[in-house]
């Protein structure tokens, strides 16, 4: 028997008709490329999104076309989100910070069919543009006394196309599990692959984003997604900030530390997301200016783990509530949450302190399971770590455009290529990416652990712990440290200060200090470039210490 309930196809349109509705005054404030700050509302994101679904009706996009965007945090790229999904097309968001080859590539394998870029990205896309075999629109995300002088391929203007286009276009419906959108992997090796949410994956997710066991988002809220648009979708914001008609504070690209402090003082911001690399820029500049974050309630950390030593800063400088959560591309990206149990209230503070460092627990929608290599369940003794897997309504279960490839097991979990453990709480910590995992002597260490315990000490800024290989125990960790500004910290007083704080055999064999350390296009540390470096470390560098075990 069918249950009496209405039928109504969850789809991306019905969440900025109903911030438009019932939030519409609410803003959507953006700091755009010289420096001034816009201030837009959902009620005119909505009626300009559908002006430009009209406008690519107009230019011949159809339902299921790619159309992608190269676009920074911005109301434009918001309208981009909600128009292109709207019609029924395929947001395809790419990441500008990707080499150029990788950007061709994507925008190529994606098929898209339009681009439009901001005009930052300009010098860009004219180098790689002999290359876009299949765009046929590039449009330049500005007004038209901006646009730049004709010559090469022609370009349109955003607000042009949209004062032509009709203000009567209506959403249309469709089946909610369409295409939505498009995101490619970052892909440290081998080539981006892609991640094709659905309406309804994107919905649902979102959704569980709202709730007060993860981000807690509410209409009061002010939100800065720090997180680019250009990836994952912000970590869900365009989306749940619209659900719950909060502010959305936007910094184009401005991200670095002065303009994100002054963004969140003058916009009275109360929620921000970053990754650890972000946080670590923010805090150090609030240390070095005394300058604080009042305003901020919750900082949502994720996309790596969290240092200890940047949640005790951030709640130092701004009294928020540090929310670590973990995910991937394919996961959405929300897979697990660090926030507060009943369980959890029964401990003491510091016990507390230190399970709510770990990557946490699944929202509704998603299950964990972890395994070791014959594929059998692990206890959740904290202890025992294998493989992560995954399953829900807003996992992945395949790759654009990747034939028969497999990707899920015979009982739906998609592998994540984490290890982890997850303890009697249910909280999960991640020790590793396989690749990353440091195995020594036939035990494996973990990379996080080691560079947690640098990053404690107040002379480091950045750690990054890698496989180095060793003539006698096949692996041993090598730390590469960038100093606190002013610091002359020496290897033998950093390992002295770790010593006491780890397992004899898990203490770096050597330390190297760089100047900086190489980040992925989406912010994170860049292990592989390091491992790549320093992989011959042991074998060539004369008179290193033969392993601490
Ligand atoms: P991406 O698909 O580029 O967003 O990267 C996903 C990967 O980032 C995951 O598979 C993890 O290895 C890593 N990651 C994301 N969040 C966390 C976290 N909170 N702690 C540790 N690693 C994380």
């Amino acid at each position: 028997m069918k249950g009496l309930m209405q039928e109504h196809e969850l789809l991306i349109s019905s969440v900025i008709r109903h911030a438009a509705e019932n939030h519409g005054d609410r803003e959507v404030v953006t700091r755009e490329s010289d420096g001034r700050i816009t201030r837009s509302c959902y009620a005119q994101v909505e009626q300009r999104a559908r002006q430009l679904a009209a406008a690519l009706v107009g230019l011949g996009i159809r339902p299921g076309d790619r159309v992608a965007t190269l676009a920074m945090n911005s109301y434009r790229h918001l309208e981009c989100y909600y128009g292109i999904s709207g019609m029924g097309a395929v947001l395809h968001t790419v990441n500008p910070r990707l080499f150029a080859e990788q950007i061709s590539y994507i925008i190529n394998h994606g098929q898209s069919r339009a681009l439009l870029l901001d005009p930052c990205f300009l010098p860009l896309v004219e180098s790689i543009a002999p290359r876009l075999k299949k765009i046929e629109h590039l449009i330049v995300l500005t007004e038209s006394t901006l646009m730049p002088p004709a010559g090469g391929r022609p370009m349109l203007c955003y607000e042009q196309l949209l004062d032509a286009a009709p203000g009567s276009y209506q959403w249309p419906s469709f089946d909610e599990r369409s295409a939505a959108s498009l995101c490619y992997t970052s892909g440290t090796t081998g080539q981006p692959k892609g991640v094709l949410y659905s309406h309804r994956s994107t919905l649902l997710h979102a959704l569980v984003s709202l709730q007060a066991d993860c981000f807690g988002l509410r209409s009061v809220d002010a939100v800065l997604p720090i997180v680019p648009m250009f990836h994952v979708h912000a970590w869900s914001m365009p989306y749940g900030c619209a659900m719950a008609g909060a502010k959305m504070v936007l910094p184009g690209n401005h991200v670095d530390a002065p303009s994100l402090v002054e963004l969140i003082q003058s916009e009275q911001v109360t929620m921000a997301l970053g990754v650890p690399t972000v946080w670590s820029m923010l805090v150090n500049h609030l240390r070095d200016s005394g300058q604080s974050l009042p305003s901020l309630q919750r900082a949502v950390v994720g996309g790596a783990a969290l240092p200890p030593a940047i949640r005790d800063a951030l709640e130092q400088c701004s009294g928020a509530r540090v929310i670590h959560a973990w995910g991937m591309t394919e996961t959405s990206p929300t897979g697990a949450v660090a926030t507060t149990t009943a369980n959890l209230e029964q401990l003491s503070a510091d016990e507390r302190r230190a399970e709510l460092l770990k990557q946490g627990r699944p929202p509704w929608g998603v299950e964990l399971k972890i395994t070791n290599p014959e594929g059998e369940p692990l206890p959740s003794d904290g202890i025992s770590s294998g493989q992560l897997w995954i399953r829900g309504p807003w996992i992945a279960r395949g790759y654009f455009r990747r034939g028969r490839e497999r990707v899920l097991d015979e009982d739906g979990w998609f592998p994540t290529g984490d290890v982890a453990s997850r303890d009697a709480y249910g909280f999960i910590k991640i020790s590793d990416r396989t690749k990353d995992v440091i195995k020594s002597g036939g035990e494996w260490i973990s990379s996080i652990d080691i560079e947690h315990i640098a990053t404690a000490h107040p002379q480091v800024r950045f750690a990054a712990a890698v496989a180095a290989d060793h003539p006698k125990w096949g692996e041993r960790p090598l730390l590469i440290v960038v100093r606190a500004d002013g610091s002359a910290l020496g290897a033998e007083e950093l390992l002295e200060y770790m010593r006491p704080r780890m397992a004899r055999w898990w203490l770096p064999d050597a330390v190297v200090f760089v100047s900086e350390l190489p980040l992925t296009a989406t912010g994170k540390v860049l292990k592989t470039s390091l491992r790549a470096a320093y992989r011959d470390y042991f074998l060539t560098a004369p008179g290193q210490p033969t392993g601490n075990r």
